[in-house]
């Protein structure tokens, strides 16, 4: 399960089954326990926007030194929800944060090396977390809509089992915090998309338009792989539903902070 964390005014979720495997640091971020102000607060972690930098940092220091992890271990994604892949290593820490991203785009990273922390961003889109127990490879995806219905998260376990020689039945998944189908009502043409794909089981209908479950669509890639069911973890919460925690591009628009996870293995 995912587990919320709250450390005074500093929320955020770990998940059990990533923790208890002892190999790794991480979370997934709230709004919460952060010093940004306005339609940022507080816990905004987007790089490049209207909020005063000096905020960003101190919430990017704020999260780390909670986590106990180094700023200067961090990789940022750059994230254009297309499907590319970035393996990513020490050579590349700060890399989107002290310094240009090291690669062109990246809506997933992957890392074998301890002590390089991957950090990837959300406002609705879906965050997912990927292991490999036992060979210690860690990756995180972004999966908006478009990174799902090109399915970007069965992607990355190919390539995990493909350069890692990761094993489906070692990786253990989980899916966080994002919008879901309450809330995630698209046009006929995206849904179209989703029923050619996976089928009509992917819409929930008896709104005024239909609504996808990216949430289903994401899980259904991961055990097509060979991920067992039993090592995947879905977080249930969606975004917009609870706004009071998360911020949710949907429910605010562009004006809004980002969300992040942060995962390194140690
Ligand atoms: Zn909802």
């Amino acid at each position: 399960m995912f587990r919320l964390v709250k450390n005074g005014n500093l929320w955020y979720y770990t998940i059990d089954s990533f923790e208890r495997t002892g190999l790794m640091k991480h979370c997934f971020t709230t709004r919460r326990g952060g010093v940004s102000t306005d339609e940022y607060e507080s816990m905004n972690l987007r790089m490049n926007c209207s909020d005063s930098r000096e905020n960003i940092m101190e919430n990017y220091c704020i999260i780390c030194r909670e986590l106990g992890i180094d700023t200067d271990s961090l990789v940022l994604s750059k994230q254009v929800h297309g499907v590319d892949i970035a393996d990513v290593g020490k050579k590349d820490c700060g890399s989107g944060f002290t310094r240009e991203n090291s690669f062109e785009s990246a809506d997933a990273l992957v890392t074998a090396e301890p002590g390089v922390t991957l950090v990837t961003f959300y406002a609705d889109c879906v965050p997912v977390f990927l292991l490999d127990k036992r060979q210690g490879v860690l990756a995180l995806v972004h999966s908006g809509w478009k990174g799902t219905a090109a399915r970007i998260s069965a992607l990355t376990a190919e390539h995990m089992s493909a350069v890692y020689g990761s094993r489906p039945e070692d990786i253990i998944a989980a899916v966080g915090p994002s919008i879901r189908a309450c809330h995630f009502e698209v046009g006929e043409e995206v849904a179209k998309v989703f029923i050619e794909k996976f089928g009509e089981e992917c819409i929930v209908y008896g709104y005024e338009k239909p609504h996808v479950d990216l949430q289903r669509c994401v899980l259904s890639q991961l055990s097509d792989c060979g991920i067992p069911p039993e090592n995947i973890t879905d977080s249930g919460i969606c975004t917009y539903c609870r706004s009071d925690l998360f911020y949710s591009h949907r429910k605010t628009g562009a004006r809004r902070g980002t969300m992040a996870a942060f995962a390194q293995l140690v």
